[in-house]
């Protein structure tokens, strides 16, 4: 088995979505307006499980990482969110650092990893790690075969010709995980030979979606062949009937420490902070996989690995330095330099 940090482990744009009162529901005990970047099943269910349990009304928008931390800075002098729960940990780290989010020490980090309060750490206390998923290809293993395509092993193959108009990836604009596959690249090839890679892999691309799950779910209706994606999000596709199936790539690659973090100005502080509190406990976050069927690694030390789900102690993952990355003013300038060099290529 590798060793990494994980070894020791044992969309739509702005969907709101406020949730009626369930029978047997407490008294009404305020408001939370949730700002949410996991897949939308999850966010429902979060949403109407904290509401249920504490008589809270969930007022919730989801939305990619970077067009939450846009909305969120936007905002700014205005607060309208009170929680950010989800999407990669960059964003929420760039958050921290402008003064966008408040720090905030839960009772329950007692019972996290150690990453998600290494991510708690770095970010001055305002950010902390809910699970950690890692980058890799999905495919369709029926088109490909259709297509005679050997499916990619390496970040190498990639560039093959015989990938040509097959690969979906997302913008970093709006995805966070096309923020994470640029700052992956960038770390394992150095800056200048990870943007001459992205450059060549445009060649390959056919369309850079909003959301980062927006590719997985073209490789599962058979739009495209093979997708830059969180692995966690083929099984979910594959678990769902479709023909996808997964690699890690061979050189290594990367990954998330999705976050939470609680929103500077918040309006509903208790409330945001008791919804902190309950995303931080095993049963909020056995949610992920029991209700809505998603497998990222939970950062509850009590919360098992789903079943099916990537082994994070068993990939090849770089050392990816959150610190660097979750920079604000680095992530904009590597996203500008995206936009300049490869997003404007015809
Ligand atoms: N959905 C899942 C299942 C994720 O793991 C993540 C990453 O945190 C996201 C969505 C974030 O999506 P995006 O890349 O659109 O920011």
């Amino acid at each position: 088995m590798r060793t990494n940090a994980f070894a020791t482990l044992a969309a739509g744009f702005g969907l709101g979505l406020t949730v009626a009162a369930l029978p047997g529901t407490v008294a009404a005990q305020g408001t939370l307006n949730l700002y949410c970047s996991v897949q939308i099943e999850w966010c429902q269910a979060a949403a109407t499980n904290f509401q249920r349990d504490t008589g809270i009304r969930v007022n919730m928008t989801q939305r990619g990482s970077g067009e939450t931390l846009a909305a969120i800075r936007a905002e700014g002098q205005n607060p309208r969110g009170d929680v950010w729960f989800g999407g990669t940990g960059d964003p929420h780290l760039a958050a921290a650092e402008d003064n966008l989010s408040q720090a905030y020490e839960s009772p329950n980090n007692t019972y996290l990893q150690p990453w998600a309060l290494t991510q708690w750490n770095q970010s001055g206390k305002r950010a902390v790690g809910i699970y950690a998923g890692a980058v890799g290809f999905g495919f369709n293993t029926e088109l490909l075969a259709r297509k005679t395509i050997d499916a990619p092993a390496c970040w190498a193959d990639l560039l093959e010709p015989r990938f040509k108009g097959e690969i979906q990836v997302a913008n970093p604009n709006s995805s966070g995980t096309a923020y994470v596959i640029i700052a992956t690249l960038v770390q394992l090839l150095g800056e200048e030979q990870g943007f001459d890679y992205l450059k060549k892999l445009h060649a390959n691309i056919n369309a850079y979606a909003r959301s980062g799950t927006g590719p997985i779910k073209a490789v599962a209706r058979g739009e495209t062949g093979v997708s830059l994606s969180f692995v966690h999000d083929a099984v979910v596709e594959k678990n769902a009937g479709f023909p996808v199936a997964y690699a890690t790539p061979c050189e290594g690659t990367g990954y998330e420490i999705g976050s939470m973090s609680i929103i500077r100005g918040a309006r509903n502080l208790t409330q945001a902070r008791r919804f902190y509190d309950w995303a931080l406990t095993e049963p909020a976050q056995r949610l992920g996989y029991e209700a809505s069927g998603q497998l990222q690694t939970p950062s509850n030390k009590g919360a098992p690995l789903p079943p099916g789900a990537p082994d994070l102690g068993q990939i090849k993952l770089v050392e990816y330095d959150f610190a660097k990355y979750g920079r604000a003013a680095e992530r904009r300038r590597l996203i500008e330099r995206w936009d300049r060099e490869v997003g404007s290529l015809p």
